[in-house]
């Protein structure tokens, strides 16, 4: 199927919609997302105009991966979880909900389950609370 260019990501990374960008280089994107399932639930995108993991060529599926381990090492460092979930949807039957390919990375605390997938949306000031607190900790990172 072709690409839908008009999916709320593809939207983001042409900055026509608004996101708590946390991290960003020439090849990927990474924001908050604004229904987390727990504080610090980030996405990473590639740039590339790809629905999901088989549509992306290997090259940028590399960089999409280096970019997704940087960001969890953020993730990791701003928010101390006791652990980090990585997710990746291909396909409405398995979940995907935005048709342009992302890596979930979701941040776990010993006795805090998991909010639902698409839950609730979160406030505004504390996605913006927590992108400084993310961003801060990238930078620190280099
Ligand atoms: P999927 O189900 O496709 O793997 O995940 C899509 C994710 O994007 C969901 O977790 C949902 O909360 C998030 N999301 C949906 N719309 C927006 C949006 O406009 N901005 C951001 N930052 N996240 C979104």
């Amino acid at each position: 199927m072709a690409y839908d260019d008009q999916n709320i990501f593809a939207k983001i990374l042409r900055g026509e919609a608004p996101a708590h960008t946390v991290y960003e280089n020439d090849d990927c994107l990474a924001f908050l997302d604004v229904m987390p399932q727990s504080d610090g639930h980030t996405l990473v995108l590639p740039r590339a105009p790809a629905e999901n993991l088989f549509d992306l060529d290997t090259a940028d599926l590399a960089s999409l991966i280096r970019c997704v381990q940087h960001v969890a090492r953020g993730v990791r460092e701003a928010f101390g979880p006791d652990g980090i979930r990585l997710m990746q949807f291909n396909g409405s039957a398995a979940g995907q909900t935005v048709s342009h390919l992302h890596f979930h990375i979701v941040p776990c605390y010993e006795g805090k389950p998991l909010g639902r997938h698409g839950g609730g949306m979160a406030k505004t000031e504390i996605l913006e609370q927590h992108a400084e607190k993310l961003r801060s900790a990238l930078k620190a990172l280099g």
